[in-house]
């Protein structure tokens, strides 16, 4: 069994940004619903605000001053801030994985700018964190999210410590010209369009990538818009989900001692995050709590 965190704070449940994060806090009931915190080795953790100056580490103080004075400012804090925390328990070894359930998305949030939902890089922050505190140098991030994680790409792109494995092609999206850079540590792939499909390409560009790479830790962007009653490609049931952090914690086991950190901002309804919420917990602290897949 692993020691698994799970990191959430209400306001990123009230405080969501509600179109497209609309299963957050029905995500985290769904866990608590499920008993798991009973089990010694799952944690809850209130998740904490992160501070300005970790926020500095990757964007300006114009852009942070803008966000300020917007409604989204307390649910990035908490956002960021369980994903930070999560960080640090990881490396420390006092927690072996985490998931961390953000009110906001990050992958479209640049140094200066972001859109369709994001404000802050949420899951880049824990890359200068983790160089900071620790001596944490490598990183891998799985993003299975339907759009490409453009302000990722673009804040690492010249970051060949961070190994960015992107699923976005072939949903008919029209991506700014130049934001697709690839080279060898930066790949964009495409999603599958059912849940066998979608489990195909991940099993086929994620495990060896990542294990060759040998981070220091990886990090899922769990997004969840591929949800067949979701807004993105709406190709996977529920069930794809739990089946995915198989894969990916599989991979943390092979390529980093299984250090993981799983982040979503639950933009599913309420009866998928419900589902796959507990069952990626689940399947993170090594329990067999499910038997209906
Ligand atoms: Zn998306
Ligand atoms: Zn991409």
């Amino acid at each position: 069994m692993k020691k698994t965190g799970v990191f959430y704070h209400d306001i990123c449940g009230k405080e969501a940004y509600s179109s497209l994060a609309m299963g957050v806090a029905d995500g985290f009931l769904g866990i608590e619903k499920s008993g798991l915190f009973y089990n010694p080795n799952v944690t809850f953790f209130k998740s904490r605000p992160a501070l300005e100056q970790e926020i500095a580490r990757l964007h300006t103080p114009q852009w942070i001053d803008e966000v300020k004075r917007s409604q989204w400012w307390q649910v990035s804090l908490y956002s960021i801030g369980g994903v930070l925390e999560a960080t640090e328990k990881v490396l420390k070894g006092e927690l072996d994985n985490a998931l961390v359930i953000a009110g906001v998305g990050g992958h479209h949030a640049h140094r200066d700018s972001a859109w369709g939902g994001c404000y802050f890089s949420v899951t880049g922050l824990a890359i200068p964190h983790a160089r900071e505190l620790f001596k944490a140098k490598r990183f891998a991030i799985v993003d299975t999210d339907t759009h490409h994680a453009d302000g990722v790409r673009d804040i690492f792109k010249d970051d060949d410590d961070v190994l960015h494995i992107c699923f976005c092609h072939d949903y008919g999206w029209e991506y700014e010209n130049g934001s697709l850079t690839s080279n060898d540590t930066k790949f964009c792939f495409s999603h599958g369009s059912s849940d066998e499909t979608e489990i195909e390409n991940v099993l086929r560009e994620v495990p060896e990538r990542v294990k060759r790479f040998k981070p220091d830790m990886l990090f899922w962007i769990c997004g969840m818009d591929t949800h067949q009653d979701s807004y993105g490609t709406r190709a996977l049931t529920e069930k794809a989900y739990p089946k995915l952090a198989e894969i990916i914690k599989d991979t943390a086991e092979q390529a980093c001692d299984g250090k993981l950190i799983v982040k979503t901002c639950c933009n599913a309804p309420p009866h998928a995050t419900s589902y796959a919420l507990p069952r990626i917990v689940n399947c993170l602290a090594e329990l067999n709590l499910y038997h209906d897949e």
